[in-house]
């Protein structure tokens, strides 16, 4: 005969801004929320070195600084913060059964907040040397490459912001970027521009990474010219945006066509009790203070979602 389990009130997947905020909420409205970190305590921000943008910090706050103050303020409420991994879901009926690498847990609610992964280019060479000089992660990575040389793909806030760090690191930073417009707010722009550390290349792609053991070099194309060159690198760091970490979701849940979990403006999916925050939903603003606003949501709901159901 099966074990009866405890029933929790509300398990939130994933730790970066929305599922903490989502923790505090939940845990000062008396749930005792169970948290289940995922791989990356802190999420995206925690790969950030300095957020600049996160309001009540006019100085800035280190990524990972701030995914502890957020995990410090959900557990003084009674939130319970695991490192796990939810492998499974079954939505099919509450209470919601979640197989983890630990067991399984069941759940009145639960607040999707499993965030997103860094898009690949998918070229040659590009898996085999990870972590061999390919990185998605500056702030984790740059350290390494201690006066040398490193390409910088990407034209987005991440690949400057990124770039830009890196050259606290690097002698050179060659940022390259398939147009010869940038996407990067003004201010990032303008300080890459004046960087003397950083060079661009524009209109041109990455065809292909070489080295044995180690990056070496790099294929790159120029797509108004056609011309093709090697050039010689120590590392590349690859930001061409993210994609949703959503597939344990596919056929449970109503996705997007991008793989984004369709949501309302109440943070509700289409099953009844499961409620989804941060960039696992949100394909268009994906800032920490938009994803730790979801996240405030998806609690609030769940928590209105409980008081009726009982
Ligand atoms: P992003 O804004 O989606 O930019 C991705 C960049 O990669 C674009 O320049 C894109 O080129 C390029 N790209 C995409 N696929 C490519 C491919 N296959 N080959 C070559 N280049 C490719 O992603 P992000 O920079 O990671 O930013 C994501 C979100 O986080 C944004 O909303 C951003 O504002 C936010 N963010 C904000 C900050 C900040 O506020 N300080 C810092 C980091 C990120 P195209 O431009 O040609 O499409």
């Amino acid at each position: 005969m099966e074990k009866i389990k405890k029933i929790e009130e509300m398990v939130i997947l994933g730790a970066g801004p929305a599922g903490l905020s989502a923790a505090i909420y939940a845990a000062r409205a008396d749930l005792n929320p169970l948290v289940l970190t995922g791989l990356q305590l802190g999420g995206q921000a925690a790969l950030t070195n300095e957020i600049e943008n996160y309001p009540g910090f006019p100085e800035g706050v280190g990524g990972i600084e701030l995914g502890e103050l957020f995990q410090i303020q959900a557990e003084r409420f009674g939130a319970r913060v695991e490192f796990d991994i939810a492998s499974k879901v079954d939505l099919s009926k509450p209470p919601f059964r979640i197989t983890t690498d630990n067991g399984e847990v069941l759940t009145k609610t639960i607040v999707i907040a499993v965030g997103a992964n860094p898009n690949y280019l998918n070229i040659p060479g590009e898996k085999e040397l990870t972590g061999r000089g390919v990185s998605y992660c500056g702030t984790c990575d740059a350290w390494f490459f201690k006066n040398k040389n490193v390409a910088v793909v990407g034209g987005g806030d991440s690949a400057l912001e990124e770039g830009i760090f890196i050259t606290r690191f690097a002698n050179k930073v060659t940022i390259i970027h398939r147009r010869d417009e940038f996407r990067a707010s003004p201010i990032l722009q303008k300080r890459a521009m004046t960087n003397k550390k950083i060079e661009f290349i524009l209109n041109s792609e990455v065809l292909a990474i070489h080295g044995e053991g180690k990056v070496e070099s790099i294929d790159v194309i120029n797509k108004v010219t056609n011309e093709k060159r090697n050039l010689v690198t120590d590392g590349i760091f690859i930001f061409i945006g993210h994609s949703p970490n959503t597939g344990m979701f596919k056929g449970k849940l109503d996705l997007d066509d991008e793989n984004y979990i369709k949501t309302n403006n109440l943070m509700e999916t289409n099953v009844p009790g499961v409620f989804v925050a941060g960039e696992a939903a949100d394909p268009h603003f994906k800032q920490v203070v938009t994803s730790a606003g979801m996240g405030a949501a998806a609690a609030i709901q769940a928590v209105r979602y409980l008081e009726n159901e009982t």
